[in-house]
């Protein structure tokens, strides 16, 4: 039987531990999305306790909690920190097979060096072990755990109108303190202007124009106005090194529009009206379109993660809000609108370096298959299909992601992992995605399907290097000594 998380878990052969001791583990990690917050790295936050850093605001591990039966107060009710924590202990033992049970031990093993299964009988030594360590040892800090992990580069996740105060604070920090060799980890702003485009709550997105407006300094009345004021702060986020956009999508759009209807559109919205749906579809195409025009101006790199449903619990989402584990795999037709958007850009010469994360796998072969038609040769794999995302981050997600690139696309020239998450605990993803990378070469290297010898066993090592971290510092055009 083979020991539960050993220093060879998920690597079934010798060459997949060969492979991932000496060439994976090595890199460093480029995080090149996130949900960090920046004033915690600023501020080098230190946790108050283990249930702060793991329950205060996973929604993975409240739904699986809900699902076993525990009661809200000991999810995001009231309950002490002790008390919550001992709910999740209790809900651990019945996580067998959910990624959650693999995230939790990598996570307590490689940041707190603890061994042991949480269930009922540890939970109070793992809890008190870990709000020691938490509390008092200068590694557990927001940094202390980025530079355990050996954490480069991390692009937080912005609002346009975010005056990025922390960024700057922080990077003059490195500035001062003269740490060149990358003694720090860099953290780098990435736009996010998904409420610019969210008409179809008029009240919410009037208060956001003048928001805009504000920080922008333009008096936003016409449509050009808002569009200059959006270029203003694209350029004020470029000077503070941002090089990528995300956008969170329910589906593209690619309505066809004419800038006569948009600027009505747009007049109709700033004067207190509202927009029926179908011009809901053109003024978001209009968006999306500029957005990306604007990326590619500034050679950014442009993200796009579409396809969830948000929000199905109307009950729950009026007692305690958005993103708190009430979201699920959405269904719409977007191979159509998704080519139209792409080939606009592609025939007009505005189309960026482009990442897209579908959250249903149904469109698994759908997206590796629409990279093709629009890579042209001036980078190496410029359209990226991303990794595997929130419901399908974990092994039998990634190594279906990472099948269907292979054979559809170019493996080697994928730029590989990334957390997407709000936990300066989740960095072991990348070694468990680099862990089932290296299993599924090794494999085939084991079966001979792929040669492991002269000139290919250099390249097969250097692709596993390449895909850990060597792309993504390529592609990005990022590293710690911007
Ligand atoms: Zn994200």
């Amino acid at each position: 039987m083979t020991p539960f998380l050993d220093q060879n878990f998920l690597l079934q052969s010798t060459t997949a531990q060969d492979l991932y001791h000496h060439h994976a583990a090595t890199q460093p990690i480029i995080d090149y999305h996130c949900h960090l917050d920046p004033k915690l790295v600023a501020e080098d936050h230190r946790f108050s306790s283990i249930t702060e850093l793991w329950l205060g605001g996973d929604h993975y591990k409240w739904r699986a909690m809900r699902t076993n039966g525990v009661d809200e107060r000991f999810i995001t009710g009231d309950a002490s920190d002790w008390e919550k924590f001992q709910a999740w202990a209790a809900t651990v033992p019945y996580c067998f097979r959910n990624p959650l049970y693999h995230w939790t031990h990598l996570e307590l093993k490689t940041a707190f060096g603890i061994d042991k299964r949480l269930n009922p009988d540890t939970a109070r030594e793992i809890y008190d072990t870990c709000n020691d360590r938490l509390q008092h040892d200068l590694r557990f800090s927001a940094r202390g755990l980025m530079r355990h992990y050996n954490v480069e580069v991390v692009c937080t996740t912005d609002d346009p109108v975010d005056d990025l105060r922390y960024h700057s604070a922080y990077a003059e920090e490195i500035v001062n303190r003269k740490t060149s060799n990358c003694q720090m980890t860099k953290m780098l702003p990435a736009w996010r202007p998904d409420k610019a485009m969210a008409v179809e709550n008029a009240d919410a997105w009037r208060a956001y124009v003048t928001k805009l407006g504000n920080v922008a300094d333009i008096d936003i009345r016409t449509f050009s106005d808002f569009i200059d004021a959006l270029q203003r702060r694209h350029d004020f986020f470029h000077a503070r090194g941002c090089r990528l956009s995300d956008h969170g999508l329910e589906e593209f759009y690619s309505e066809p529009y004419s800038d006569t209807e948009i600027e009505r559109i747009f007049g109709q919205l700033i004067n207190g009206g509202s927009a029926d749906a179908e011009e809901v579809r053109k003024f978001k195409s209009a968006m999306l379109y500029i957005f990306a025009v604007q990326d590619y101006a500034s050679g950014w790199v442009q993200q796009y993660h579409y396809g969830a449903m948000r929000n199905n619990n109307s009950r729950m989402f009026s007692s305690i809000g958005p993103d708190t584990g009430y979201d699920s795999i959405g269904q719409w037709q977007t191979a159509n609108s998704m080519s139209r958007f792409l080939d606009l850009l592609d025939s007009e010469g505005h189309l960026a370096k482009t990442i897209l994360y579908n959250l249903n796998p149904a469109d698994n072969e759908m997206v590796a298959t629409m990279l093709g038609n629009f890579q042209d040769g001036s980078v190496a794999g410029k359209i990226q299909w991303g990794s595997g995302w929130w419901f399908l981050d974990q092994k039998d997600g990634m190594e279906r992601q990472l099948n269907a690139l292979s054979v559809l696309g170019l493996l080697s020239r994928f730029v590989g992992m990334l957390t997407d998450s709000r936990s300066f605990l989740s960095y072991p993803r990348h070694e468990y995605f680099r862990r089932v990378l290296c299993n599924l070469i090794g494999n085939d290297v084991e079966q001979g399907l792929i040669p492991f010898i002269g000139y290919e066993k250099q390249r097969v090592r250097q692709m596993v290097e390449d895909i850990s971290y060597n792309n993504a510092k390529h592609y990005f055009n990022v590293d710690c000594k911007m």
